[in-house]
């Protein structure tokens, strides 16, 4: 068995991974490792414009060599197993990686076994989801292709990275088929599981008056219980409903080794932190961010903007027995509202809202914060928020 060791050791050089790597490099530290065993970076945000054909699958690709960070060693291995009291990891081809500090940061994936018939029905004519990089080009034909009949879009109550953005996709639809003159041949549903659009007073009664223009039907306090794909039928808590098209958004979880570590607590998948100092509580070298760590607040890349400066500044300062910085729990939601104007929802961990920079009113629909998420956002994670300068 190869043994090797590097000062700080990240897992995922997705996002959350990438972006610390390169802010720990700057604050001067010496030897970083990340592991990924994926040679390609998903800019995942993009994926919703990709399923409206606003994007193209290239726009939403580079090849990782050339975003890790200089004077970072990357391993192109997976990790399979965790031993935290040992303080070493085990990759897939059986490398033993000792670390003084371990950041994990693997993403979340679609759990397709929480919903029987999820994974058939996306590989069926009907069904498409954005949360798969592959399967969004197949949205779009899907919405393009249908000119009558009934389009449902599931909107879950459970873990999802940047779960507002399950809306993308419905009202980008619903303007493409208003602008093409077929809406009123085709009946929209959106099955909301919780009991509002999205919790928050102010973006409810926004997103409430889009679905109107629309004339979607907004069945909130739906749970979806399984698919049916062979008769396209979604089982649901409120009965069965046929579908012609069907935009899934999945429950995700966390890789499975970290629960097999014991780094999560009772059932759940996701990594156990402090939500504060995104540190473990037991493992006081381990440190887990993103979308596969248990912050209590929504998962997105803008809660990342937070969560990455806090992780990297702890590292040292957990060394030096130091205080510990504090991330507040911030995440956003962008959400277009029609092909040409967005809200973006910023809020906290309690559903209060948070506007980083005080402009309460991101939150109403505008052309201009479309353009930025589109056009502008794309290029800041590219230029300024991978390469640790953001
Ligand atoms: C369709 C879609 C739309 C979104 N829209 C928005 C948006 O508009 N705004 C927003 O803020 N956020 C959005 N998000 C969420 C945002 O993309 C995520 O929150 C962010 O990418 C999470 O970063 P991460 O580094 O935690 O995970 P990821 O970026 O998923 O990276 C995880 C990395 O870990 C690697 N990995 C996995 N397992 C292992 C292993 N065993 N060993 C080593 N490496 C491993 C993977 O290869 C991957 O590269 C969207 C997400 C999706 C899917």
């Amino acid at each position: 068995m190869q043994e090797i060791s590097h000062d700080v050791v990240i897992v995922g050089a997705g996002n959350a991974g990438t972006a610390l790597a390169a802010q720990l490099l700057r604050l001067g530290a010496r030897d970083v490792a990340l592991l990924d065993p994926s040679r390609t970076h998903v800019y995942q945000p993009l994926l919703s414009y990709v399923g409206a054909g606003m994007a193209t699958t290239a726009q939403t690709r580079r090849p990782r060599s050339a975003l890790v960070p200089d004077g970072c060693t990357w391993h192109t291995q997976a990790v399979a197993s965790v031993d935290p009291d040992a303080g070493h990891l085990t990759t897939t081809d059986g490398t033993r990686i000792a670390y003084g500090d371990l950041v994990l940061c693997p993403g979340a994936r679609p759990d397709w076994d929480a919903l029987p018939g999820s994974r058939a029905a996306m590989d069926e004519a009907h069904g498409s989801t954005n949360y798969l990089p592959e399967l969004a080009p197949k949205t779009w034909e899907l919405i393009r292709g249908l000119r009558s009949g009934t389009a449902v879009f599931t909107v879950p109550d459970r873990p999802v990275p940047c779960g507002g953005v399950a809306y993308k996709p419905l009202f980008l639809a619903c303007d493409h088929w208003r602008r093409t003159g077929v809406l009123d041949r085709i009946e929209v549903v959106a099955l909301v599981e919780s009991p509002t659009m999205f919790g928050i007073p102010q973006i409810d009664r926004r997103l409430e008056r889009a679905a109107q223009r629309y004339g979607v039907q907004v069945r909130t306090g739906t749970s979806v219980r399984a698919i049916r794909a062979e008769d396209q039928t979604l089982e649901t808590t409120a009965g069965e409903l046929h579908y012609d098209l069907l935009h899934l958004t999945p429950e995700h979880r966390a890789p499975e080794w970290i629960a097999a570590a014991g780094l999560s607590d009772g059932a759940g998948s996701f990594i156990t932190v402090d939500e504060r100092t995104l540190q473990h509580p037991r493992h006081r070298r381990v440190w887990g961010l993103g979308d596969a760590a248990d912050t209590h607040s929504s998962k997105s890349g803008g809660a990342l903007r937070k969560q990455v400066p806090v992780v990297a500044y702890n590292i040292a300062a957990a060394r030096m027995e130091q205080p510990l910085h504090e991330y507040d729990g911030y995440s956003v939601a962008p959400i277009t509202t029609s092909r040409s104007h967005l809200l973006l929802a910023e809020f906290d961990r309690d559903g209060g809202l948070q506007p980083m920079f005080g402009l309460r009113d991101l939150a109403r629909p505008r052309p201009w914060t479309l353009a930025f998420d589109r056009y502008l956002q794309p290029q800041l994670y590219w230029h300024g928020i991978l390469p640790g300068r953001l």
